[in-house]
């Protein structure tokens, strides 16, 4: 007798996304790609798996992604040294410029798809997730960094999700981000004996990320650490005030957050999140920024650009505890089949039906009237057709209206007048 197979299950941390939920997730992906279009972005398709040095130049190597969250690998077939993407703007920007994509245009672009991180997963954080991400490259703004708020803004009308707060900051340029990193390890080396052990790890390789601390015995320090703001000069701080004049103009509001420095290096001028209020601490639905000096660096150009990406489970949970998650689409017609020639005569009927735009599912595997009406009904169908021996004889069906418990005899040559009659009215 063969042993017990053992059984293997999922890797930790990356889910199935079952029938129970997937249909949630094309109804968003939907409402997500008509809003794109409207505001002129283009999809983009790139590989999973990029060369690990993509990442660690482009994300920075003192980051909590490079640092502890990359899937890297050996690729033994060959010694490639690959990850995982944790996320999809490098990858985008790699391709961008490997295809000279920005010669001469501007590009709009959006993705949506897997990206890794290994993470404790918790509810709202995972080891595989999805985000959809936008990139506008080629504009210097601050117009098109409002452009961005405004239609983030739209998509949560259009998803009916409220509770969202919009938190902003300004990263100003290198050099003044460099004096004022000079006056954080200042302040930090005054205080050494608050800082905790991570803190201490980072004083001197990326100091901004200790403002990111979720430590609550270091908020009162961290509070009173000097401002990136005080630091930033004319130009960083006319496209700052150029931003939040826009915002205001479109009577969006939003929250200035001196703290707010995101997770990787690569960001300069506008940065922002949007906070949800029904997540409990994984919060963040949405995060972005500016990141001209990626481009740069991986292409040898000065040029511009902004994006963000938008996690969608963590989109999906808040427009759950909101109540906004469509039901599951039921199925319009059931055919319930039965006796000689009937499976026939379904399949006939159900691709008339099918042509005419319907949802039509007809029933496999045969069973008594009883038990197909049952399936009927768990498909939520609003006609069940019933063919038997009878109906195929006279070529006719039976016509059951389910929430109105009626029944017809329709002529088969009448069936496509009365399906979409009922359905129209
Ligand atoms: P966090 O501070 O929550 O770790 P982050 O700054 O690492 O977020 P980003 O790199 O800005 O996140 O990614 C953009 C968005 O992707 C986040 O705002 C979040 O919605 C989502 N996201 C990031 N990491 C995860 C994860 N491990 N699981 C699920 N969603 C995630
Ligand atoms: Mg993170």
């Amino acid at each position: 007798m063969a042993e017990k197979a053992q059984k293997i299950v999922g890797v930790k941390g990356m889910n199935d996304l079952l029938p129970a939920t997937s249909y949630q997730w094309l109804w968003l992906e939907d409402k997500l790609r008509v809003w794109l279009s409207q505001y002129g972005y283009e999809n983009i398709r790139t590989p999973i798996l990029e060369n690990t040095q993509l990442f660690t130049r482009s994300i920075g190597e003192v980051t909590d992604i490079v640092e502890k969250e990359m899937y890297s690998f050996i690729d033994s077939l060959n010694g490639d040294a690959l990850t995982l993407r944790p996320e999809g703007t490098a990858g985008t920007i790699r391709a961008v410029v490997e295809h000279n994509l920005l010669y001469n245009a501007n590009q709009k672009l959006w993705y949506i798809g897997p990206m890794f991180r290994h993470e404790r997963p918790q509810k709202g954080r995972y080891r595989q997730f999805h985000q959809l991400g936008v990139e506008a490259l080629g504009f210097k703004g601050p117009d098109v960094d409002c452009e961005i708020i405004l239609m983030l803004n739209h998509l949560w009308q259009i998803l009916g999700l409220s509770g969202v707060e919009l938190q902003i900051n300004c990263l100003g340029n290198k050099d003044e981000r460099l004096a004022h990193r000079e006056a954080l390890i200042a302040y930090f080396e005054q205080h050494q004996e608050l800082l905790d052990e991570e803190a201490k790890r980072r004083l001197h390789t990326n100091p901004l990320r200790i403002l990111d601390t979720k430590n609550p015995a270091m908020q009162e320090l961290v509070g009173n650490a000097p401002k990136l703001l005080a630091y930033l000069g004319e130009q960083s701080q006319a496209h700052y005030t150029g931003w939040k004049a826009g915002l205001d103009a479109l009577k969006i509001a939003y929250v200035e957050n001196p703290r707010l420095v995101r997770g990787l290096d690569y960001y300069n001028l506008s940065v922002f999140e949007w906070v949800s209020s029904d997540l409990g601490s994984q919060s963040t639905v949405c995060g972005g920024g500016r990141y001209d000096p990626l481009v740069a660096e991986l292409s040898g150009k000065e040029n511009y650009a902004i994006g963000f990406a938008i996690g969608l489970e963590r989109l999906l949970l808040s427009l759950e505890a909101q109540n906004k998650l469509i039901i599951k689409p039921a199925c319009d017609i059931y055919i319930v089949n039965d006796g000689v020639g009937a499976a026939e005569m379904a399949f006939n009927l159900a691709q008339e039906l099918r042509t005419l735009g319907y949802k039509v599912i007809q029933h496999l595997g045969g069973g008594s009237f009883k038990s197909q009406f049952k399936k009927a009904d768990s498909y939520g169908a609003r006609l069940s057709l019933v063919i038997g021996e009878n109906e195929v004889k006279l070529n006719q069906v039976v016509l059951k209206l389910m929430a109105e418990q009626k029944q017809e005899l329709i002529a088969h040559t009448q069936l496509s007048q009365y399906v979409t009659n009922f359905f129209n009215s």
